[in-house]
């Protein structure tokens, strides 16, 4: 239990269009037969049912404890994920074990909400991708010993977080892997632009949105030898449905009267949540499925605005994207909706419940402002989370459920937002009008004209006497 798992499992790509299976011996991002969106299965997962769901759970837990590097992270769930690895393929970074916060009771009190937010800023790169990293990278780790070669090139497009993760596992492996990002310019936060830089990796932008840089991506990886690193590459799927693992094992296994909020962009991760949540159901890991929401803004909203559709006939349509202070998640055009449309389908089979709510860039921002001036480090998509739970509970669609909200990235990647927020610059364009209690700026105690003035002594006096005065202290006795 506390060493490496010695069982191999066999693997293979499953097409979510026409149900082809394709070698994993192969980079595959998309069906070679029909061009459709692919997902990895276990060919041998049923033989895991011959493990009782408890003894998986003591598994899990035993390895808590384990001081067996590779599975340190992520892989702490190695058999629900990817058990086709070899030990020393697998790249741990501190990826995943982010913390569950839960709401403090004068944030519950003023939403009259139960809930957490579980931190995935926490991870090294600050963001959840870094799952999907781990896994994608150890998976060509284990292409490049076994195929022998001496020279791959990754490539990514990027609302600034996976480009991030991508250039940091990238730097971390080294040769024979380099890593390329394409960014939309002018689209990421200067400190997201400042990741791929900072790792050494070679950026390209271009003008535009995601979208944008995602067609030219995906024609780059149709016509040349390049590694893809985006969410249709499904090694980042199951390296991110670890989220899932570690939501049910912070619970004890018991997700029963819970709701998971999950903001989607590209929906990559609303895909390995699901695909997480339906794994630990088959095995009876844990018993009951918790309701699972996805939120999106509504400058970005295609997979509300199918969701939203009478059942019996839905019809999926891309949208234009509007600019969204969800910077992560303003994509008109999410690559996995396939994999969402196949996996909610399997969800609700086995009792589980779906849903998609919209929101609006004015409430994003608000939430992310006041769960953070309540001891949390929400990102914007975070804010879009406890907004699309503020708007479940209106609509009725939530009742007592505890709430798990996917905090996606560190609150910093996204301080420019609140900037903007604070000093009342924010475009236009986003229709967000700041609130005057949610505002906060420094406040300059004492002038460089009266330093210029004064001793020193005095200027620390003077600057003390200031403070006392602004914050009406009392003299001491
Ligand atoms: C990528 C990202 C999202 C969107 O996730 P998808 O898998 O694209 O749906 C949300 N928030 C942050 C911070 C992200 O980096
Ligand atoms: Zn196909």
């Amino acid at each position: 239990m506390y060493s490496f798992p010695s069982v191999r499992h066999k693997m293979e790509y499953v097409c979510t269009k026409c149900g082809a299976r394709h070698s994993i011996d192969e980079l595959l991002y998309t069906c070679p037969a029909c061009g459709g969106v692919l997902l990895l299965n276990d060919t041998e997962f049923e033989k895991y049912t011959e493990i009782s769901g408890k003894t998986w759970q003591e598994i899990f837990d035993a390895r808590r404890a384990s001081d067996c590097r590779a599975l340190k992270g992520i892989f702490r769930f190695y058999e629900l994920m990817a058990p086709v690895l070899e030990e020393e393929d697998i790249i741990y970074l501190g990826d995943g074990h982010s913390p569950v916060v839960e709401a403090s009771k004068a944030l519950k009190d003023k939403l009259g909400l139960d809930f957490a937010f579980k931190h995935e800023g926490q991870n090294p790169s600050a963001s959840f991708k870094d799952r999907g990293m781990a896994g994608a990278f150890s998976y060509l780790r284990s292409m490049v010993r076994r195929h022998g070669w001496d020279n791959i090139l990754t490539i990514c497009a990027s609302t600034g977080d996976t480009s991030a993760a991508a250039a940091l596992y990238g730097a971390y492996v080294g040769d024979p892997i380099k890593t390329v990002v394409l960014l939309p310019e002018g689209k990421v936060t200067p400190q997201q632009l400042s990741q791929p830089l900072g790792s050494g990796a070679t950026v390209l932008q271009i003008p535009g949105v995601f979208d944008d840089c995602m067609k030219v991506v995906e024609y780059l990886a149709a016509h040349y030898r390049v590694a893809l690193l985006n969410s249709k590459n499904s090694w980042r799927i199951l390296g991110q449905e670890s989220y899932a693992y570690e939501v049910a094992q912070e619970y004890r296994w018991n997700l029963a009267g819970k709701a998971l909020f999950v903001p989607i962009g590209n929906a990559g991760n609303i895909t390995a949540v699901m695909s997480g949540l339906i794994k630990m159901k088959r095995l009876n890991i844990i018993e009951e499925l918790p309701r699972l929401f996805g939120v999106q803004s509504h400058h970005a909203d295609p997979v509300y605005q199918y969701y939203s559709q009478n059942k019996e006939h839905r019809t999926y349509s891309p949208v234009e994207v509007k600019p969204s202070v969800a910077q992560a998640a303003m994509i008109g055009n999410p690559v996995s909706f396939p994999r969402v449309q196949k996996l909610a389908a399997q969800y609700e089979a086995l009792g589980g419940d779906f849903n998609v709510v919209q929101v609006t860039e004015q409430a994003i921002m608000d939430a992310m402002i006041i769960a953070n001036m309540h001891g949390h480090i929400a990102c914007t998509q975070g804010g879009e989370c406890l907004a699309g739970l503020i708007k479940a509970k209106e609509e009725g669609k939530i009742g007592h459920e505890f709430a798990v909200l996917d905090a996606t990235a560190h609150a910093l990647k996204f301080a420019g937002f609140q900037e903007m927020y604070f000093t009342g610059t924010l475009p236009g364009y986003f229709g967000i009008s700041p609130k005057e209690n949610l505002q906060n700026l420094p406040h300059t105690v004492i002038s460089q004209e009266r330093k210029n003035l004064l001793s020193k002594e005095e200027y620390t006096a003077e600057a003390a006497h200031n403070i006392a005065k602004y914050m009406n202290l009392l003299e001491k006795q």
